[in-house]
């Protein structure tokens, strides 16, 4: 495994190595710009032998820390094809850090800072759960009748059920690809556990409500009102509390303050938002139509609120506005303190918050994330 340090580093290192390692907790007393310092004096002491993945969603002070940046696809596949460093420190939530964990090498070991980072919408979601759904969907169409699809916003043991039985991963980036090939594997899809992402990119497919069913997953019962037979989709009631929040009067609201504002949501909010919106797509889409407009255009967003932020930031020739500002408290678990507490064990050779799946588990979600991985 290839490892760099400077002299500096090396020397930082063995300062490092040479005093007892704190506890978590001892991080929280310490003043911000020490443990900030701190940060970096680890992280330049891991050098190419840790890489820090950074979804979107986090704030600046743990971005600016990340060798990449970007959304779950993307931070998927960068975790996929990542060899070098030994560590990956992923700064995100449980069900990204475990699919790293499922990509990574053997060798490899991810950790993500936050220790436990559980995303509301991911535990909408069980595996039971699923298999209950699963048997009542094969005794209503007979078996290989449907293909499970699910979002990457999942448990392991979810992706697994999914991976042992045909189906793959998406993302809010490739939701309509998945969707298009799961429905030409098997003509129907079950998909998990977003009922807006799913329905929204069902209609971008053409596919018309009457084909669209609702499983109640807290009731295991499904819902067709036009009747069960002619249902190309079964959509989840699983939802992103963040992305639900906006609406269309939000919408509405941005028009009548900035004329000519362009709106752009994330498709996990509702179809009436994404309807009322311009256009509708991943976090990476948003982020590139921000950064690829003219000078002088306005955009009114509608997604978390730190990446929204940033884009206002990083963009000063634009107008950047939120149609609301919705925080997601799960990726803010992750701080400069826990960053350190993680970062300084790693340069110690003491790995902490350590991500890891069972290898059954593991075996079987990766054939869905891999088969996500395959569809262009
Ligand atoms: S933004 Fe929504 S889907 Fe993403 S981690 Fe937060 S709660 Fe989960």
């Amino acid at each position: 495994m290839p490892v760099r340090r400077s002299a500096k580093d090396q020397e930082s290192m063995a300062q490092l190595d040479a005093r007892p390692l704190p506890r978590a907790k001892d991080y929280e007393d310490l003043p911000e710009q020490e443990v900030r310092e701190r940060a970096w004096r680890a992280r330049h002491a891991l050098g190419a032998n840790a890489v820090i993945l950074t979804h979107h969603y986090q704030a600046d002070e743990i971005v600016e820390f990340g060798d990449y940046r970007g959304d779950s696809l993307e931070l998927s596949r960068i975790a996929a094809a990542q060899r070098q460093a030994h560590y990956i420190v992923f700064c995100g939530v449980d069900f990204m850090a475990e699919s790293a964990a499922i990509l990574a090498g053997p060798e490899q070991i991810v950790v993500m800072p936050a220790g436990e980072a559980p995303c509301p919408m991911a535990a909408m979601a069980t595996a039971p759960d699923f298999a209950t759904a699963w048997a009542h969907l094969e005794a209503l169409w007979g078996s290989n009748s449907v293909t499970p699809v699910v979002y990457q916003n999942t448990g392991a043991a979810v992706k697994a059920f999914c991976g042992a039985h045909g189906g793959a991963v998406c993302t809010s980036a490739n939701a309509g690809p998945v969707l298009a090939w799961g429905l030409a594997q098997r003509g129907r899809v079950l998909f998990l556990p977003d009922r807006y992402l799913s329905v929204n990119s069902a209609h971008a497919l053409g596919i018309p409500d009457e084909q669209i069913g609702l499983w109640l997953h807290r009731r295991g019962v499904l819902q067709a009102p036009a009747g069960p037979s002619g249902l190309k989709l079964v959509a989840w009631d699983g939802f992103c509390h963040v992305h639900k929040a906006f609406t269309v009067s939000d919408v509405e609201q941005a028009r009548r303050e900035h004329p000519g504002i362009r709106i752009i949501v994330h498709p996990e909010c509702t179809p009436e938002v994404v309807q009322a919106a311009d256009q509708a797509g991943s976090t990476s889409f948003i982020v590139r139509q921000v950064e690829q407009a003219p000078a002088g255009t306005e955009f009114g967003i509608g997604t978390e609120a730190h990446l929204v932020e940033r884009l206002a930031k990083e963009n000063p020739d634009k107008l950047v506005v939120p149609l609301r500002r919705n925080v997601c408290g799960t990726m803010a678990r992750t701080d400069i303190y826990n960053l350190c507490y993680v970062l300084e064990h790693l340069a110690a050779g003491q790995p902490v918050s350590v991500i890891t799946v069972e290898p059954g588990v593991a075996e079987q979600a990766r054939l869905a994330l891999q088969r996500m991985l395959d569809i262009k």
